[in-house]
């Protein structure tokens, strides 16, 4: 996002950052690769009730940017609907991502990434809030119009 591109990197300008992250137990490791498309907090039901938590702080993703590196075979799936495949280990259960198909990206949760450089840019589905954060981001009442939303901004 904006702001990281000046700040001189102590990698080699071609060099591209990599984070891993795991899940709860750790059988299941993963690195994601490069630049976060998007980064905040959504605060759906969907979100919520998955999680088991009042909000979820997602990294939004290039797939391809996100690898698993060990546990592969340990990694369940749940889709309650075609837009999210739900990815957690088979062992403990924790969450580690979720794939949007339809919107071409991977949702990494900012909390399996301790070391990623999380700056959150805006929340998303805030009228369906259970835990208001005044932080001054931008609070959208469902998504950003370029994700099918219809872009409208609520008070926080
Ligand atoms: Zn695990
Ligand atoms: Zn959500």
């Amino acid at each position: 996002m904006e702001g990281t591109k000046a700040v001189h990197s102590h990698d080699h300008a071609h060099h591209t950052k990599t984070y891993e992250g795991s899940c709860f137990c750790g059988s299941v490791q993963f690195t994601v690769s490069g630049e976060a498309a998007a980064m905040g907090y959504c605060h759906c039901e969907s979100c919520r009730t998955w999680s088991a938590g009042p909000v979820n702080a997602f990294t939004l993703w290039q797939p391809d940017a996100v690898k698993i590196t060990r546990g592969a075979d340990n990694v369940g799936t749940f889709s309650k609907t075609a837009r999210s495949n739900r990815k957690w280990c088979k062992t403990c259960g924790g969450h580690v991502f979720t794939e949007h198909p339809g919107w071409g990206v991977t949702d990494v949760y900012a909390a399996v990434i301790p070391n990623f450089p999380f700056k959150a840019g805006l929340h998303v589905n805030y009228q369906e809030t259970k835990l208001r954060m005044k932080d001054g981001l931008p609070k959208m009442k469902d998504m950003p119009k370029e994700m099918g939303g219809s872009g409208i901004t609520l008070e926080e």
